[in-house]
C-alpha cells in the first residue's frame, strides 16, 4: 500500500491525538481528528468487544471524510475480574462517569484481592475503502492501591507497566509511548504503512 500523506483519526481525545502524532510526524503523515468536524455527531460504542467498536468507527469517518481511518478502543483487563472493565473501561462507574469516578470504582472492586494482575489491550481498526486491518497492543502490569503522579489519563495513575516502578502517570509521554498498549498496536500500524 501507498503511504497516506493524511490519516484520519477517530478521536477527539487530545492525548491520543499527541501521542500518535508523535510517531506520524516523522514520517511525513500529518493527522485529522474528529477535532476538525466540531459539529459531527458521536459514534456510539455500542459493540460486544474492542475490534468491533473500533471498526465501526474507522468505518463511520472512511465513510464521512474520505480518508484513510484508523480507531482505536482500548480497555483495561483485570485478571481478578475476569477481565473486566474491558470493553466497558470508558462507562465503568456509569453513564458520562469522569476518569476520577472509573479509578475509585476499580480500587473499590479490587479491596481485598491481592491478584492485582492487569493488562490495557488496544485495538486499531484501519480503514481505506474494502481495505480492513487490525493491529493489537497489549501492555501487562498491575494495579496499585492509590494513585500516583498526575501525567496521562484515565486509569494511568493506578497502572505500573511490568518490569517498572512508576505509574504510567509518572512516565513521561515519550516514556509511555515506547512500551504502552496503544503505542505496540500504533507500531504494528506503522510497520504496516512501510512495508
Ligand atoms: P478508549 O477506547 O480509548 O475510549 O478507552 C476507554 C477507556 O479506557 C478510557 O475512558 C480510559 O479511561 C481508558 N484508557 C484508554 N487508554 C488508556 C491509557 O492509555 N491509559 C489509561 N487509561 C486508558
Amino acid at each position: 500500500m501507498k503511504k497516506p500523506g493524511i490519516i484520519f483519526l477517530a478521536s477527539g481525545n487530545v492525548h491520543k491525538i499527541d501521542e500518535l502524532l508523535q510517531v506520524l510526524q516523522p514520517l511525513g503523515i500529518d493527522l485529522k481528528s474528529t477535532l476538525d468536524f466540531p459539529d459531527a455527531e458521536e459514534v456510539e460504542e455500542d459493540q460486544p468487544d474492542l475490534q468491533g467498536n473500533a471498526l465501526k468507527k474507522a468505518r463511520y469517518w472512511f465513510d464521512k471524510t474520505g480518508l484513510p481511518s484508523i480507531s482505536d478502543d482500548t480497555g483495561l483487563e483485570v485478571d481478578a475480574l475476569d477481565g473486566a472493565p474491558g470493553v466497558y473501561s470508558a462507562r465503568y462507574a456509569g453513564e458520562n462517569p469522569t476518569y476520577d469516578d472509573n479509578v475509585n470504582k476499580l480500587l473499590a472492586e479490587l479491596v481485598g484481592k491481592s491478584n492485582r494482575a492487569a493488562q490495557f489491550r488496544t485495538v486499531i481498526a484501519f480503514v481505506n475503502g474494502s481495505d480492513e486491518h487490525f493491529f493489537e497492543g497489549i501492555c501487562r502490569g498491575k494495579i496499585i492501591d492509590e494513585k500516583r503522579g498526575d501525567k496521562g489519563f484515565g486509569y494511568d495513575p493506578v497502572f505500573i507497566p511490568e518490569g517498572y516502578d512508576q505509574s504510567f502517570a509518572e512516565l513521561s509521554s515519550e516514556e509511555k509511548n515506547k512500551i504502552s498498549h496503544r503505542g505496540r498496536a500504533v507500531q504494528k500500524f506503522i510497520d504496516f504503512l512501510q512495508k
